[in-house]
């Protein structure tokens, strides 16, 4: 059975703890290897390791890190397909999908290739009487990133890419669920040029959370993951004085207006509720359907599931993968199993649809008449289950997404610009789409969420990245002629 270890200062650690997660094909159902869980004494040696490895890179000019960011960038692309390929053997996402993940997160290496500009301070010269003034920006030290299972790519190349390229060391605890992809990204940096120490995965659970909370040479820490433990991961590293960047679950809305494409609004929906199997934390789970949308629009978005062909992700054919785990995938059922009870309407029951073999999956379901004090609209899913929620107003639609505790995205299906412009004023989400479903935003803008969906002022990657990777400094500084020189106990003025 493969075994993945941490790696630490560029080579591979075998745990000591005796503790070890199974990692599976969810297609097949299959444990295919063992992850071993990292003791509080391997955090201790990443981080030791990646703070000597912080000084000299630190150091480091800025045209040799940009140098090792390109070449980065270049090894990433020339390997997407390998590592689209392992996220497929342990996410189970289809390969499109995949590789579509890969290609948003090299988008992330690709802005901290422009580190050059972006780590440029500002200088105002004769601020005041032969005062200069000006800023820089200075790495942190070691950092680290505590990410989901979900984007075991992309959301890393969330963090570690601006991270690195800012000068600090980076330590990754990865999902333990699907930990492969990150280690080929650890061999494609090496490749890279970048110095052993730099870049360090430590696998673990909650033991190396926990150390890494408490590190006291950790001065940074980004997490991706739900709402429950990214609140606790906030709470206990602000609590130790680190920064912290907690982002955490979502429940998103699309409001289809009245006036909107049914058609377009059905296709929208269906791509953003049933992508990956619903297990992203921009997928569409609640649409709220405005008025007269309602009919026609649940019968669209019905008529189109039996056409959705669900299978092994490494099968061409396949649009919508398993999820992540048995367990999962019996929760998300669970949803279906009680939608009725709670007084919604099963439209499309995706239990009944059989599969063969072991994994793990389950086939689309849509609910109707899905309301708040329903579990199926109050608790995020994760799964391809999406619900509608029927209004009467505009102005109902947006009280309901107030109303929700997350707010990470949200769109509006409509061909009215004034309602779309007011709407993106009005709604309280972080990222808004308008006739976009999944406004993940590029990665020169920064992505988070409103309300449970992000615990802190900083967002993940883009200019917010690199500002919440770097401590700002002012330097005010005069070469006075020493014969001039007097003994002044006033508060400096500007002169
Ligand atoms: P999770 O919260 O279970 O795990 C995230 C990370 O936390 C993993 O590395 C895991 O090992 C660790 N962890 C789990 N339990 C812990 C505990 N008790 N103490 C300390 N650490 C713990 O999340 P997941 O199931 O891997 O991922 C799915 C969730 O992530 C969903 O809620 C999804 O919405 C969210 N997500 C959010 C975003 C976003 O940008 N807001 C992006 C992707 C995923």
């Amino acid at each position: 059975m493969k075994q993945i270890n941490h790696i630490i200062g560029g080579t591979e650690v075998v745990t000591t703890s005796g503790r070890t997660s199974p990692v599976y094909n969810p297609a097949t159902g299959e444990v295919t290897a063992n992850v071993g869980l990292a003791t509080i004494d391997e955090v201790d040696l990443a981080v030791e390791t990646a703070k000597d490895a912080a000084a000299q890179w630190g150091a480091t000019s800025l045209a040799k890190r940009t140098a090792v960011m390109y070449a980065f960038r270049d090894l990433a692309d020339r390997h997407k397909h390998d590592i689209a390929a392992l996220l497929t053997a342990e996410h189970g996402k289809v390969l499109s999908d995949s590789l579509g993940e890969v290609q948003r997160g090299i988008e992330n290496i690709e802005y901290a290739c422009g580190l050059t500009e972006h780590l440029k301070g500002s200088f105002s010269q004769e601020a005041s009487t032969d005062i200069d003034v000006y800023s820089v920006r200075q790495p942190l030290g070691v950092v680290a990133g505590i990410t989901p299972f979900n984007f075991p790519a992309m959301v890393p190349m969330w963090m570690y890419p601006n991270a690195i390229a800012a000068g600090n060391s980076f330590i990754l605890k990865p999902s333990e669920k699907d930990p492969s992809v990150n280690m080929l990204a650890a061999e494609l940096l090496d490749a890279a040029g970048l110095p052993a120490g730099v870049f360090n995965i430590v696998q673990g659970d909650k033991v190396a959370v926990d150390r890494i909370l408490e590190h006291p040479d950790i001065k940074a820490v980004s997490f991706v993951g739900s709402t429950p433990i990214a609140r606790y991961v906030y709470t206990t590293g602000t609590s130790t004085g680190k920064r912290v960047q907690a982002l955490g679950g979502a429940k998103n809305h699309m409001v289809v207006l009245p006036d909107a494409d049914i058609g377009l609004a059905a296709d929208a929906a269906v791509s953003a509720a049933y992508g990956s199997a619903g297990e992203r934390c921009m997928a569409i789970s609640v649409v709220v359907a405005v008025g007269s949308s309602a009919d026609p629009l649940v019968a669209a978005i019905k008529e189109r599931i039996p056409g959705l062909v669900v299978g092994d992700g490494t099968d061409e054919a396949s649009e919508m993968g398993p999820l992540i785990t048995q367990e999962h995938r019996e929760r998300v059922a669970s949803f279906v199993e009680n939608a009725t009870g709670e007084g919604a309407t099963v439209v499309v029951d995706g239990r009944l649809e059989a599969f063969d073999g072991d994994g793990f999956f389950i086939a689309p379901s849509l609910l109707d008449n899905v309301a708040p004090g329903m579990a199926c609209y109050d608790e995020e899913i994760f799964g391809p289950v999406l619900g509608v929620t029927r209004v009467d107003t505009y102005e109902q639609a947006i009280k309901l997404i107030s109303d929700s505790p997350y707010g990470n995205g949200t769109a509006i299906f409509t061909r009215d610009g004034g309602a779309a412009r007011r709407f993106q004023i009005d709604v309280d989400a972080g990222m808004v789409g308008i006739n976009v479903p999944v406004p993940v935003p590029v990665g020169y803008y920064s992505f988070g969420g409103w309300g449970d969906s992000l615990f802190g002022n900083s967002h993940a990657y883009g200019p917010e990245g690199i500002d919440f990777y770097t401590k700002a400094k002012v330097v005010t500084s005069r070469w006075p002629d020493p014969a001039t020189s007097s003994i002044d106990l006033g508060f400096p003025q500007n002169v």
